[in-house]
């Protein structure tokens, strides 16, 4: 009985922040995976002054989705690509099931890659689509054997985002060394975000020296993470990001519960916090770099 309870309460979604005092830019969310219409999404995000979300694909659905929602709702705006765990599972089978939809999905092999890609590349050039990702490598999720179609898959997608000239969004999960390498290997393009960056302090100097953008996500609040915060205080002002990658990484005080782009405000306050920079200031900067980072009208 105990654990029912604390479980609805975990489902339960956090209450809406006081908002923020100027207009701040979620850099990187999953509305396709929150539970809400996009409506009411963005009705709770606008009314704490989150007015502007990037919808970030995964797959080629929730890429084809992504578009169409930056079609009808003029505050938001798309990436379309492959996330680095879907990649493999395109080319050996989807024996888990982590995309949670195409259940035990059959290994396609390299067409499968192949023609997914095309698809991502066609969807790349229209204008709602502001970013190639979520790209890059997780060996945390995906295990050795799908290395190479992941290394592979993020290779394409950097010579995509160079092609079409929009934004290269990476999801980089203990993977740091294998991203900066292959990134210098096949040059970067002029604009990158380093989405839920989860490096030390040096990376991120490396990172902001190289003109990348850092994006900062709830873990930036989690009590555990001081090397986190050391990594978000080295970064310049003009290179830091906020976002929610919603539904997953919520802020404190409601880790473990749902999180939405209306929760950001716990992240920019505690990010305020640590920097010492004034609240207003700080999201003045945070909305003006996500244009800058993904050259948003
Ligand atoms: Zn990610
Ligand atoms: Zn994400």
């Amino acid at each position: 009985m105990a654990s029912s309870k604390s479980q609805s309460k975990q489902d339960t979604p956090p209450p809406v922040p006081e908002p923020l005092p100027v207009p701040v830019a979620d850099s990187h969310t999953h509305l396709d995976m929150q539970g809400r219409t996009t409506e009411e999404s963005l009705r709770l995000a606008a009314s704490v002054n989150v007015t502007t979300l990037v919808q970030v694909g995964c797959d080629v659905r929730s890429s084809e989705w992504a578009v169409r929602q930056a079609t009808a709702f003029p505050a938001i705006h798309a990436t379309v690509a492959l996330h680095p765990n879907e990649a493999p599972r395109l080319v050996l089978g989807d024996m888990d099931a982590w995309a949670g939809k195409d259940a035990h999905r059959a290994a396609g092999g390299a067409e499968a890659l192949d023609a997914a890609i095309a698809r991502i590349a066609e969807l790349a050039e229209r204008p709602e689509v502001v970013g190639i990702g979520e790209t890059g490598l997780d060996y945390f999720r995906t295990g050795p054997e799908g290395v190479a179609a992941q290394q592979e898959s993020f290779r394409r997608h950097i010579a995509l985002a160079k092609e079409v000239g929009k934004t290269l969004v990476i999801h980089d999960r203990d993977a740091h060394e294998d991203v900066l390498r292959i990134l210098a290997e096949e040059g970067a393009p002029e604009r990158v975000v380093f989405h839920c960056y989860s490096g030390d302090a040096a990376m991120a100097k490396a990172c902001a020296d190289a003109g990348y953008y850092l994006s900062f996500a709830g873990p930036v609040t989690f009590k555990a993470n001081d090397a986190l915060r050391e990594a978000l205080r080295v970064t310049p002002l003009d290179r830091v990001l906020v976002e929610t990658d919603a539904p997953f990484l919520t802020p404190v005080p409601y880790r473990g519960r749902p999180n939405a782009p209306y929760l950001i405000p716990y992240t920019v306050r505690s990010m305020g916090e640590t920097l010492g920079v004034d609240l207003r200031e700080l999201c003045a900067a945070l909305d003006a770099n996500t244009r800058h980072a993904f050259r948003l009208v």
